[in-house]
């Protein structure tokens, strides 16, 4: 059985992205699971410390706990996304202990965040979760540039974050930002931006994003590594389509797949019709969106 650090390599060599899933709702794991079963697609189950702490799904154990009983490793590992050293109000978190947790849990993969501190802090603290996940011989994502959206504050309106390049990664930082950290994947901000969490925002719908392929690509040849699309809801389908032959290995999607859940479950208040939702949706984006059915065996060959 091929580790997850061997199966997004092949991912980003063939240029399938490993669509990664968040469950801010345990109800939500099923139906994502069992859609990557039909359409045959190997996929993350991620959750982020928001998720417990603003939405529903309780914590990491209780993710893994829901994972375990529908685990199936050909089509589906966990990862443990944003854990970050400045959360989106500003606040410093305790963040080791979260890892060593879910390194305890059997999280296949993590993610550091520290991209809201200044460059020599991010790479110090992405260092020590390097070390600890090494131990135990699993992969660290981190991040580097800004992909807005979480914070609660008044956003930038998207045109004019597109248009200055503003937050976006900076190829010679990340050159940098991977030689000394020695993270396994890169989550970098191109042009996407998050859904919004805040409450009274989180319901809204999100603007259509679009990516900058040409910076992608130069990130791309100087880091060598997997990259990771965040706010891979919302994205116009050509980019995304392009970002996968451009370097992207994985691509998070969260806001396409909560807001119809969380509509179904207000307007029929039956949490099986909220599920059927969330299973089509995800046919949807792995059959119609990203157009990667039947890719499973490619990125992760049996035995
Ligand atoms: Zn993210």
């Amino acid at each position: 059985m091929p580790t997850l650090a061997e199966i997004m390599r092949r991912a980003h060599r063939c240029g399938i992205a490993v669509p990664a899933f968040n469950v801010p709702n345990l109800a939500m794991l099923e139906p994502i699971v069992c859609a990557a079963i039909d359409e045959d697609v190997f996929v993350l189950i991620e959750t982020a410390r928001l998720e417990w702490i603003k939405f529903e799904s309780r914590g990491p154990a209780e993710v893994a706990a829901e994972f375990g009983r529908w685990r199936s490793c050909d089509h589906v590992r966990l990862h443990l996304d944003h854990v970050p050293a400045v959360d989106e109000d500003g606040q410093r978190v305790d963040y080791l202990p979260i890892f060593r947790r879910a390194i305890e849990l059997g999280y296949d993969s993590v993610m550091i965040d520290a991209s809201r501190l200044p460059l020599d802090e991010n790479i110090e603290a992405t260092r020590e979760v390097v070390k600890i996940a090494d131990a135990a011989n699993i992969p660290v994502e981190a991040e580097l540039g800004a992909v807005w959206g979480h914070e609660a504050g008044p956003a930038t309106p998207y045109e004019e974050l597109f248009s200055s390049g503003l937050g976006f990664t900076d190829p010679a930082q990340a050159r940098r930002f991977v030689e000394e950290t020695g993270c396994d994947w890169l989550s970098v901000a191109v042009g996407n931006i998050h859904g919004a969490v805040a409450a009274g925002l989180r319901d809204k719908k999100k603007v259509e994003a679009r990516l900058n392929l040409e910076r992608l690509d130069e990130l791309c040849r100087v880091t060598g590594i997997p990259l990771v699309l965040h706010g891979g809801s919302g994205i116009r389908q050509d980019c995304l389509l392009e970002a996968m032959k451009h370097g992207i290995a994985k691509i998070n999607i969260a806001t396409e797949i909560r807001q119809p859940f969380e509509k179904a479950l207000e307007e029929t208040e039956s949490l099986v019709k909220a599920q059927q939702t969330v299973y089509d949706r995800t046919v949807w984006m792995l059959r119609d969106h990203l157009q990667i059915r039947g890719t499973a065996r490619l990125v992760a060959p049996a035995g």
